[in-house]
């Protein structure tokens, strides 16, 4: 059965209508954009042309958004929580402060790290363009 979902990210004021089929098993099941019901002003741009593309543009901000965060946590342990069954999490004193500028398809993501018991280093600022550069290419991720 084709079920319907609103997707609102963390990352900027979309709202976004998806569907899924829940016949296939959850690895198989793929998210489609059926409407945009919210469009963002960054987002409300002639560069992205219907709804699937709005969907893949917004998704693909939050994912590097998550990314990052995931390899941040895995590459420096003073940023992690390990959870009863070995998972990594940002620990809850600190903050990941993130936000994008720009609009359409070529919004940067920036970013910084803060807390009152943690000193947001070079070393992981270059760990930040590190895995940026790699991940996403060139100029998607400034610290600020
Ligand atoms: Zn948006």
């Amino acid at each position: 059965m084709i079920h319907k979902n609103i997707w609102s990210p963390d990352t900027c004021e979309c709202q976004i209508e998806f569907e899924f089929d829940d016949e296939l098993p959850p690895e198989s099941r793929e998210h489609k954009a059926s409407k945009v019901i919210k469009k963002c002003p960054a987002h409300s741009t002639t560069d992205i042309i219907d709804h699937h593309d709005h969907y893949d543009t917004v998704l693909k901000e939050n994912k590097r958004k998550n990314i990052l965060l995931g390899k941040m946590v895995e590459a420096h342990p003073e940023l992690a929580k390990i959870g009863p069954d070995g998972s990594k999490n940002l620990k809850d004193d600190i903050d990941y402060i993130h936000s994008f500028t720009g609009t359409g398809k070529n919004r940067v993501l920036e970013v910084e790290f803060a807390g009152q018991n943690f000193t947001f280093l070079k070393k992981h600022k270059d760990k930040i363009k590190e895995i940026s550069d790699t991940e996403f290419g060139p100029n998607k991720v400034v610290v600020r």
